[in-house]
């Protein structure tokens, strides 16, 4: 949403965050696991695994199905599944590349492989969850994307007629058939992918993981902060705080956080993403929004909303805003800001009907993003350390086949996905500060002016795009 012309104007958005905790509602859950102890002194074993988000649990499950015999150690600074993978919207997108238009634009000749490989990775999770009994609110509800500006009606229908010649299921809805589907006055259109996505609850999904690897036999250790890697003969050495693993291989799963591998220091930066939810819609407010297909909604904007239901009916209500700190700065403190204010303001701008609902959490956390969208991946020290990174927003799903890129990365044998253009091209790095910074920021800037002025791009955005250079969330 972009345009002041529809920024609610009554008191209520700020008086609706007044009771919001500043706390993750996905981890805010008696369902959280105890932490697992911390490594003390020196270990071995066949693949370590740094990082417990997504990637790194995936990457310990997809080792031990592929071999079961394999000895796998995971170090997780924090507590499985507490960064990214636990705090966002639960969007499980079947999309490898960031949207279909990225993936077209990028990698055209094979997008009818990599839509089917993503295909092939979404189902895989929900296999994955229906086998381990993860209860994870896994609903296969497809997504809604909605027009809130002329321009964006026009994309969406020549999105919907590429989808479909694709092979994708995609329907154009227009204005009145969309606010059947979600009532909200600001819908002008809307393109409806029931296959495309699937919703999850984000800290559930990271914790079926966590107990489906320690099921497999993996030793995971949480406050286990890796400070380092030494090769030592054929394999390598992860160095903690309080121990160290001697492993032959080793997957790098550590997302926005600063990377083990400093010449991937540049490739990504880490951008905070804003959320809010609200207390549970009663039968009278909800029925007043319709939803009844629970799809997750995006809106189509530069700087867009996602947002969707949760198994009691709440509304989870996130984006708009991604925020970059000078100097890839992370720290709690950022993760409650301004942009809090903003999105409650959007939120009543497009359910005014749901005036004097309450939010009762507020949080954000960081995403990775590179300068091309979609994740990357590599090898170090000989071929024996593989990573998987810069998600950009959208790696709830792909977080998985990037798992299974690293693992056939450590393999050395050539598979459908090492064939792949994706996975073998890096993206272009950012710029070292104050440059990347003030890269950022320009464009951030640029992108809120294409909103306001009907989609048309600067001369800066322009550049960018001939470049296939970018910023997104
Ligand atoms: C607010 C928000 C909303 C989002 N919404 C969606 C969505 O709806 N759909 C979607 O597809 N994607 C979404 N995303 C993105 C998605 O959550 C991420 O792409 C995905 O979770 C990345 O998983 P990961 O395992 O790579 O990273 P993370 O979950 O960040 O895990 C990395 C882990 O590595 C650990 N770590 C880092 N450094 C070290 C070290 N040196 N030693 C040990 N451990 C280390 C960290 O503590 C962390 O637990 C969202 C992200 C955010 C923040």
């Amino acid at each position: 949403m972009h345009s002041g012309a529809r920024m609610s104007s009554s008191a209520w958005p700020a008086r609706a965050l007044a009771d919001a905790r500043p706390s993750v509602f996905w981890l805010d859950d008696p369902a959280r696991p105890a932490a697992l102890p911390p490594l003390h002194g020196a270990v071995s074993a066949d693949l370590v695994v740094v990082g417990g988000g997504y990637t790194g649990l995936w990457a310990a499950l997809r080792a031990k199905e592929r071999d079961p015999s394999l000895d796998v150690v995971l170090l997780e600074a924090g507590q499985c599944g507490d960064q990214a993978s636990g705090r966002n919207g639960g969007f499980a997108s079947a999309s490898l590349t960031h949207g279909f238009s990225n993936g077209m634009a990028r990698w055209p000749q094979e997008m009818a492989e990599l839509d089917r490989l993503g295909a092939e990775n979404l189902r895989a999770i929900g296999e994955t969850v229906r086998r381990h009994g993860v209860d994870c609110g896994w609903e296969e509800t497809g997504e809604l994307s909605v027009a809130t500006a002329p321009h964006e009606a026009d994309e969406l229908a020549t999105l919907a007629e590429d989808l479909r010649s694709a092979g994708h299921e995609a329907r154009f809805l227009d204005g009145p058939a969309v606010r059947r589907e979600v009532c909200s006055p600001t819908y002008l259109a809307g393109l409806w992918e029931p296959q495309s996505t699937a919703m999850v609850e984000p800290a559930r999904l990271g914790w079926g993981l966590r107990r489906a690897v320690l099921d497999a036999g993996v030793r995971v250790h949480e406050g286990t902060l890796a400070t380092g890697l030494d090769q030592e003969g054929s394999g390598v050495v992860v160095r903690t705080a309080a121990g160290e693993v001697r492993a032959r291989d080793v997957v790098l799963a550590t997302n926005a956080f600063p990377s083990l591998l400093r010449r991937l220091r540049l490739m990504s930066v880490p951008v905070y993403d804003y959320v809010l939810l609200s207390e549970p819609l009663s039968a009278g407010q909800l029925a007043s929004v319709g939803w009844e297909h629970r799809q997750g909604v995006g809106d189509s904007s530069n700087m867009f909303h996602y947002y969707r239901l949760t198994r009691d009916n709440r509304i989870l209500w996130g984006g708009y805003d991604a925020v970059y700190h000078f100097g890839s700065r992370i720290h709690r403190s950022l993760e409650q800001g301004p942009t809090h204010q903003r999105l409650a303001e959007h939120f009543f701008t497009t359910f005014p009907q749901l005036d004097g609902l309450r939010f009762t959490h507020r949080w954000a956390g960081v995403i990775d993003t590179c300068t091309r969208f979609a994740p990357f991946f590599g090898t170090a020290y000989r071929g024996r350390v593989a990573y998987a990174l810069g998600y950009t927003g959208l790696g709830v799903a792909a977080t998985r086949f990037g798992a299974d890129v690293a693992l056939d990365l450590l393999s050395g044998e050539e598979t459908e996905r090492t064939r792949l253009q994706m996975v073998r091209e890096k993206p272009l790095p950012f710029p070292p500060e104050p440059l990347r910074y003030a890269g950022v920021q320009l464009t951030r800037w640029s992108m809120a002016r294409a909103d306001a002025n009907g989609g048309r791009r600067n001369l800066w955005l322009r550049a960018l795009d001939r470049a296939g250079l970018g910023f997104d969330s």
